[in-house]
C-alpha cells in the first residue's frame, strides 16, 4: 500500500489481519507505529519486524492515519480508546479494506472490485461468483473476511477481478469503498451487539451498495428492500434479486428450480440449479441470483456463468454434501451455529436424521418448530442435549448420543433402514461448538472422518 508513502502511521489491533496490514502498509513506504491491548500480540509484532509503541503515549498529531482491525469498537458500545485520540487529534480512521479502495483508485483503477455483504450467504457467494469467473478464464483473487485478508491478495493488475467479502465492520471502517459491483444480499438483526441498532447496522451496509457503480440488492426483506429503493432515486444503478419470483418484474430471480432473468417482459432461464448437489434451497437461489449479476456486470455472458455454476463445489461446512451410502446422504451444516442458520438445511431436506447440540445460544431451537414435522430422528450431544430434548419431545424421536462419533453411527444405521424416501443425515447443530470441538470447522471435520469410518461409504468431497 503506497498512499502513505513517507507518512507516519498508527495502527491498532495485531491479531489476524492486523499484521499484513503492517507488513503492507511498510512495504508500500508508510512509517507504522503499531499496538494491540494484548501484549502476546505486541511481542509477535515485534518479532516480525513492526514497530509496536504504546499509542496511549504517542504524540497523535504526528499520524496521517490510524488504521483499525474489524473487531475493534468505532462506537458501540463505546469507541475504543484509540478511537478518541485520534478523532481529537483530527486523524483519520479506516481499516484495511479502506486502505485496499483507495490504493486501488490511486494506482490500478482498471482492476475490478465485486464487494459481497449481507447478514447471510457472503461466504457462498462470493466463491461462487470467485468460481465462475475462474472456470470462465478470468484472473481473479478472492479474500477479504473469507480466505485471505485484502492486502495479502496478488498485486493490482488493470485485467485482475477482485472479490471482496465484507463483514459490516470492514465497511464501517471503508468509507470510501467504492466496488464496480456491490451485492448486499439480505439484511436481518445480527451483529446488534456492535452496531447497536438494526437501523444503524442497516445504514453501515447500505454504504457498501451507495458506493457501487452497480448495485445488486435482494429484495426479500424490508430493510433492502428501502435500501435499494433510495439508491433508484439518487440515480445508483440498482439489479434486483429474489429468492423469489412472485411479484416480482425485474433483475433475476429464483423460482423454486432455476435463476431466472427478466427480460421482454417475461422470465427467462438462466441456470437451472434442479439438479445441484451443492446449491440447494430458497437462500442458495438468492445466493446464484446475485453471482450471475455480478458475473454478468463484469461482462459474462450467461451460458458461461450457467455452465461454471453447475460445477461449484460449495464450500466446506455448509449444506456440504459429504458422502453417500445407498439411499443416504450424509450433509455436513457445521456452520450453522444457531437455530436460523440451521433454518435452510431443515428447509432443504425432508427425511432428516438430525445431529444437534453443543454450547446453546439464547432461545434454544423453538423458533424451528415448524420443521419438526421433517425430522425422522433426533441425535443429541453436547450441553444444549437436556434443553433442546425438551423442545423436541412430543415431535420426533430422540437419541442421547452425547457425542457426535455415537451419533453419526447411530443416525447412519437408523437412516439405512428408513422407509421413507430420500433420508438425510445431517449435521446443523443449531448451537457453537466449544463445548467439544475447538470451532465449527473443526467440529466439521470430525464430523467427515467419523462419516468416512462407516463401512461401504462413497466420499463425495474433491
Ligand atoms: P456468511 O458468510 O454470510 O456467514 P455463508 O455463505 O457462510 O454466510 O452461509 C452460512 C449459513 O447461512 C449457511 O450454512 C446457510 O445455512 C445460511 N445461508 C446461506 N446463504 C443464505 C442466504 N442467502 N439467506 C439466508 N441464509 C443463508
Amino acid at each position: 500500500v503506497s498512499i502513505f508513502k513517507g507518512k507516519k502511521v498508527a495502527l491498532f489491533g495485531l491479531g489476524g489481519s492486523g499484521l499484513i496490514t503492517a507488513q503492507a502498509l511498510s512495504a508500500g513506504g508508510a512509517e507504522v507505529v503499531a499496538f494491540d491491548d494484548r501484549e502476546e500480540s505486541c511481542l509477535m509484532a515485534a518479532r516480525a519486524g513492526i514497530s509496536v509503541v504504546d499509542l496511549r503515549e504517542a504524540d497523535w498529531s504526528q499520524f496521517s492515519a490510524l488504521v483499525l482491525s474489524p473487531g475493534v469498537p468505532l462506537t458501540h458500545p463505546k469507541p475504543h480508546w484509540t478511537v478518541n485520540l485520534a478523532t481529537d487529534a483530527g486523524v483519520e480512521i479506516m481499516g484495511d479494506v479502506e486502505l485496499f479502495a483507495r490504493e486501488r483508485r490511486a494506482t490500478c483503477p482498471d482492476a475490478r472490485l465485486i464487494a459481497v455483504t449481507g447478514t447471510n450467504g457472503k461466504s457462498t457467494t462470493t466463491a461462487l461468483i470467485g468460481h465462475i469467473l475462474r472456470t470462465a478464464g478470468r484472473d481473479v483473487q478472492v479474500g477479504g473476511n473469507i480466505g485471505r485478508a485484502v492486502l495479502d491478495l496478488e498485486p493490482f493488475e488493470s485485467d485482475r477481478i477482485y472479490v471482496v467479502e465484507c463483514s459490516s465492520y470492514q465497511i464501517d471502517l471503508a468509507p470510501s469503498l467504492d466496488p464496480d459491483a456491490g451485492i448486499l444480499l439480505n439484511l436481518t438483526p445480527d451483529h446488534l451487539d456492535r452496531h447497536g441498532d438494526m437501523k444503524r447496522y442497516a445504514a453501515i451496509k447500505e454504504r457498501l451498495v451507495a458506493g457501487s457503480s452497480v448495485a445488486i440488492i435482494g429484495m426479500d426483506d424490508d430493510y433492502c428492500r428501502d435500501i435499494a429503493q433510495r439508491l433508484v432515486v439518487s440515480g445508483v444503478a440498482v439489479v434486483p434479486i429474489s429468492k423469489s419470483v412472485a411479484g416480482r418484474s425485474g433483475g433475476l430471480a429464483f423460482d423454486g428450480v432455476a435463476v431466472m432473468a427478466f427480460e421482454n417482459g417475461g422470465w427467462r432461464t438462466v441456470a437451472d440449479l434442479s439438479s445441484h448437489t451443492v446449491l440447494r434451497g430458497r437462500h442458495n437461489g438468492q445466493n446464484a441470483a446475485a453471482a450471475i449479476a455480478a458475473c454478468r456486470s463484469v461482462g459474462l455472458k450467461d451460458e458461461e456463468i450457467a455452465d461454471a455454476m453447475m460445477r461449484f463445489p460449495g464450500l466446506a461446512h455448509r449444506m456440504q454434501p459429504v458422502a453417500r451410502r445407498g439411499e443416504v446422504l450424509f450433509v455436513n451444516d457445521s456452520k450453522a451455529t444457531n437455530a436460523d442458520a440451521s433454518e435452510p438445511a431443515l428447509q432443504t431436506f425432508n427425511n432428516i436424521f438430525w445431529i444437534l447440540g453443543g454450547k446453546p445460544k439464547q432461545g434454544g431451537i423453538a423458533s424451528l418448530q415448524s420443521f419438526f414435522p421433517k425430522i425422522s430422528k433426533a441425535y443429541l450431544i453436547g450441553e444444549a442435549a437436556d434443553a433442546f430434548a425438551e423442545t423436541l419431545s412430543g415431535f420426533t424421536e430422540i437419541v442421547m448420543s452425547g457425542n457426535l462419533e455415537k451419533a453419526v453411527r447411530a443416525a447412519a444405521d437408523d437412516a439405512a433402514t428408513s422407509i421413507d424416501p430420500l433420508p438425510v443425515v445431517l449435521l446443523s447443530p443449531a448451537c457453537a461448538s466449544f463445548d467439544q470441538f475447538r470451532s465449527f470447522e473443526k467440529r466439521g471435520e470430525a464430523f467427515v472422518e467419523f462419516v468416512s469410518a462407516l463401512s461401504d461409504v462413497e466420499m463425495l468431497l474433491p
